[in-house]
């Protein structure tokens, strides 16, 4: 039998994309389930080894504020790191960042808010006040030599205040890339943005001259828009697009929803479409299928589900459409 998906490329997208994988991030961060360091360093390592090209891998934020990764120091001590593969990790401050250098850490991502709610409620300061706090952040940063990326959340909805003005989303892209912000990652943090509303938000961020190249897009799927929303971006030529190996990390804010887009899904997509991308779909989803045993639940990817059925499944079983 011949694989599956058939490749059908589309010559209005890119030839390659580069996955930005967030699953030992944002993933575990926002699992139930505490995982061991050990297993941790297995994840991120599998997922270097299946081909992800970046591979965010904790955080070093105060272990009080985030328990699944008080580990960093020893999650980025513990792990074997791949020649051409990066490892950046999150660092809300200058403290954190001192950290991450110690640890060996050449990419880092501070993030912000579109949103004055969120801002306060993530960060405790206001949308016009949380520029100062990481002024210093990625200074430091840049001054050491790291790539730093700019989460911006809230950029298609919030969930307290509803509607995010574009223009506001097109302010706090040009805030953070005049901080000094290598990469900005625009984040559909709970899952409501449709494709039209990308396209739109992207054709802004190039009528004021971001390049998309500096752009990555992490859509949730929510409302099931995810890979719709990806693809919009595709058409826009962004090349970098944020995923989570099994669709690891819930939205704490939608808690009966699904939350990252899921790499398997993604990347069955792009291999369709003839993207490359560079992972190896079957080690992606063994790893993430290794995953459920540690977190002791199924996987929300479509993928990873969908591959589990067609291997239990009898070839021929009549009735199936
Ligand atoms: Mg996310």
């Amino acid at each position: 039998m011949t694989a599956l998906p058939m490749v059908v490329p589309d010559a209005g997208l890119p030839t390659s994309v580069t996955i930005w994988e967030v699953g030992p991030r944002d993933g575990l961060q926002n699992e139930q389930a505490v995982v061991p360091t050990a297993a941790k360093v297995e994840f991120i390592e599998r997922l270097a080894a299946a081909g992800l090209p970046v591979v965010e891998s904790t955080s070093f934020v105060r272990p009080d504020r985030v328990p699944q990764l008080a580990d960093a120091a020893e999650v980025m001590a513990g792990l074997r790191r791949a020649p051409g593969v990066r490892y950046p990790v999150l660092v809300p401050n200058v403290r954190g960042l001192e950290a991450a250098a110690a640890a060996e850490v050449s990419d880092v991502a501070v993030f912000a808010s579109a949103t004055d709610t969120f801002a306060e409620r993530n960060l405790g300061r206001g949308y016009e006040a949380q520029w100062e706090m990481f002024a210093p952040t990625v200074a430091r940063a840049r001054e050491l030599g790291m790539s730093v990326r700019g989460y911006l959340s809230m950029c298609f909805g919030d969930p307290w205040e509803g509607a995010v003005p574009a223009e506001r989303v097109v302010d706090a892209v040009q805030r953070l890339v005049g901080l000094g912000c290598t990469a900005i990652s625009l984040g559909d943090t709970i899952g409501v943005a449709t494709p039209g509303q990308v396209a739109d938000l992207l054709g802004r961020l190039r009528g004021v001259g971001v390049p998309a190249e500096a752009i990555g897009v992490h859509f949730h799927d929510t409302y099931g828009q995810a890979l719709a929303n990806t693809l919009a971006a595709l058409r826009c030529g962004i090349t970098t697009v944020d995923a989570s190996a099994g669709g690891l990390g819930g939205c704490p804010y939608a808690q009966s929803a699904t939350g990252n887009l899921a790499t398997e899904d993604l990347v069955y997509m792009l291999d369709g479409l003839g993207i490359r991308s560079g992972v190896d779909l079957d080690a992606l989803i063994a790893t993430s299928a290794w995953m459920e045993g540690v977190l002791g639940r199924p996987s929300p990817s479509r993928v990873v589900r969908a591959r589990r059925r067609t291997a239990q499944a009898q070839p021929g079983t009549p009735g199936r459409q």
